[in-house]
C-alpha cells in the first residue's frame, strides 16, 4: 500500500507528545482518540509515528469518497490555480455549473449554497418560516417547525435548542422558540402535533449521530403524505445519510420519498471544503430576495469546482452502488456478532450502528482497543459504535476491520 517512513516509527511515542500539545492549546470542546494523523489515502490514515489505521468512520461521512480522491483532488488544485472567492457579490465562473448539477441530481430546481451543515439547517429554517408567512398565510412570529426526538442537527444556538440531548444544549440557553418535537418514527404523534401554524416538519431520515437510529417502514413515507396533506413543508436533513452512504443517492430513495426541501453537507465537500446547500423547488427558495440571507464563503469557487465534482460521481451511481454491495458484507458480517459481545445492529448500506453489551465495555473503551488494533471509529451515546467506512473501501479492509471489532468484543 502507500509507503511510509519506517524510520518514523522508531520515534516512540510521537504520536503522544503531539496529542498533548494540541490538547493544551484548544478548549476541550472533544474528547478524541489519542492518536495525530499526518497523511491518509482512500480508506487508511497515517499518524505521525507511521502507524497505519483503518478508517471507519470516514469524517462522519463527509470522506464518503475516502481521502485524496485523484478526482476530487484534481478539481481543488486546478481551481486554486484560477479563483478561489469572490463572494456573493460577484457571479463566477464555476457557480451556475455546480447549482445546475446538484439540482438535476436532487430532481428540484434551485440551490442555496451554504458551507456547513448547520447553516444549512438554519438556511432551511428560514426559508420555511418565509414560506410559511409568504405563502401559506401564517400569522407574523407564528410559524411553528415540527422536529424529532433524538435529533441531531448540528451546534448553534437555535439548533442545539430543539435537541433533548442534555449534553448538545444544557447551559446555552435561552433558546429561539417555534419548534415541536414528537418521538421519533411516531406518526400519529407527528399528525397530532400539526397545527394552521406549522410550517415544516424537519427530520434525519436516518439518524445518524443518534446511533444510526432507522425509523420504522412507510414511516418517512406517512411523513410526505401528511406533509402534503395539511400543507407543510417536509425538510428532510441528510447531511449525514445522503450523497450514496445508505446504498442510494438520498436516504429518503428508500421509501420513494422526495422531500420539499433537501439539507446537504458533509460528503458534498469531498472531503476538502466545508460544502452544504438546501436544494428546493422555486416555489420554496424563491421566498428569499435579496438581503434576506447570505455567506461571505458560500457558493465559492473552490467549493463549487469540488462540489460539482461530487455530484458528477454520485451521477454515475457507482458510489451507491457500491455502498449497497458492501453494505450487505458489513451487514452480514455483524449479525455474526449479534449475541458475542454485540447485543444489537442497525444497518443501511455502507452505515451501521453497533450497540455494545455493557458487560464488555463502553463505546469509548471498545474505540480505544480497536485504536490499538489499527482501526478508527467513533462511539456515539455510550455504548453505540457508528461505523461509516468511506464507500472506497475494499471488501477485504473492511472485512479485515470487522474482525477486529470481532476480537475485541468477543469472547
Ligand atoms: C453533521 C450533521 C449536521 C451539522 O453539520 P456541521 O457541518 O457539523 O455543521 C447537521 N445534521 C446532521 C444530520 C449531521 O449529521
Amino acid at each position: 500500500m502507500t509507503t511510509y517512513a519506517d524510520d518514523q516509527a522508531t520515534v516512540a511515542g510521537m504520536s503522544e507528545l503531539a496529542f498533548e500539545a494540541a490538547e493544551a492549546r484548544t478548549a476541550h470542546n472533544y474528547h478524541p482518540l489519542h492518536v495525530v494523523v499526518s497523511h491518509a489515502e482512500g480508506a487508511w490514515m497515517t499518524d505521525v509515528d507511521g502507524r497505519r489505521y483503518l478508517d471507519l468512520l470516514a469524517g462522519y461521512s463527509a470522506l464518503n469518497f475516502g481521502h485524496g480522491h485523484p478526482a476530487l483532488l484534481a478539481a481543488a488544485h486546478a481551481q486554486l490555480d484560477h479563483l478561489t472567492l469572490t463572494s456573493r457579490a460577484f457571479v463566477h465562473d464555476q457557480f451556475a455549473g455546480f447549482c445546475a448539477a446538484l439540482g438535476d441530481l436532487c430532481g428540484k430546481e434551485l440551490v442555496l449554497p451554504m458551507n456547513t451543515g448547520a447553516e444549512a439547517v438554519e438556511t432551511a429554517i428560514k426559508v420555511t418560516r418565509k414560506w410559511g408567512y409568504d405563502v401559506k398565510g401564517v400569522p407574523s412570529d407564528r410559524a411553528e417547525i415540527i422536529v424529532a426526538s433524538g435529533n441531531f442537527h448540528g451546534r448553534t444556538t437555535t439548533i442545539v435548542g430543539f435537541s433533548d440531548d442534555p449534553d448538545a444544549r444544557g447551559g446555552f440557553g435561552p433558546f429561539t422558540p417555534g419548534f415541536i418535537q414528537v418521538p421519533y418514527g411516531d406518526l400519529a404523534a407527528l399528525e397530532g402535533a400539526i397545527t394552521p401554524h406549522t410550517v415544516a416538519v424537519l427530520i434525519e431520515p436516518i439518524q445518524g449521530e443518534g446511533g444510526v437510529v432507522i425509523p420504522p417502514d412507510g414511516y418517512l413515507r406517512g411523513v410526505r403524505e401528511l406533509c402534503t396533506a395539511r400543507d407543510v413543508l417536509f425538510a428532510a436533513d441528510e447531511i449525514q445519510a445522503g450523497l450514496g452512504r445508505t446504498g442510494t443517492t438520498f436516504a429518503c430513495d428508500h421509501e420513494g420519498v422526495v422531500p420539499d426541501l433537501y439539507i446537504l453537507g458533509k460528503a458534498l465537500g469531498g472531503g476538502i471544503v466545508p460544502v452544504s446547500a438546501v436544494v428546493a423547488d422555486r416555489d420554496v427558495l424563491g421566498v428569499l430576495k435579496p438581503g434576506q440571507h447570505g455567506s461571505t464563503f458560500g457558493g465559492n469557487p473552490l467549493a463549487c469546482a469540488v462540489g460539482h465534482t461530487v455530484v458528477d460521481m454520485l451521477a454515475t451511481g457507482e458510489f451507491q452502488a457500491r455502498a449497497a454491495e458492501l453494505g450487505v458484507v458489513l451487514r452480514r458480517r455483524l449479525e455474526a456478532m449479534v449475541g458475542h459481545g454485540v447485543v444489537g445492529i442497525r444497518t443501511r448500506g455502507l452505515w451501521a450502528g453497533v450497540d455494545i453489551d455493557p458487560a464488555v465495555g463502553t463505546g469509548r473503551q471498545v474505540c480505544e482497543a480497536l485504536m490499538e488494533r489499527g482501526v478508527l471509529a467513533k462511539d456515539t451515546h455510550g455504548s453505540t459504535i457508528r461505523l461509516a467506512p468511506p464507500l472506497v473501501v475494499s471488501e477485504e479492509d473492511l472485512l479485515w476491520g470487522l474482525d477486529q471489532l470481532a476480537a475485541v468484543v468477543g469472547d
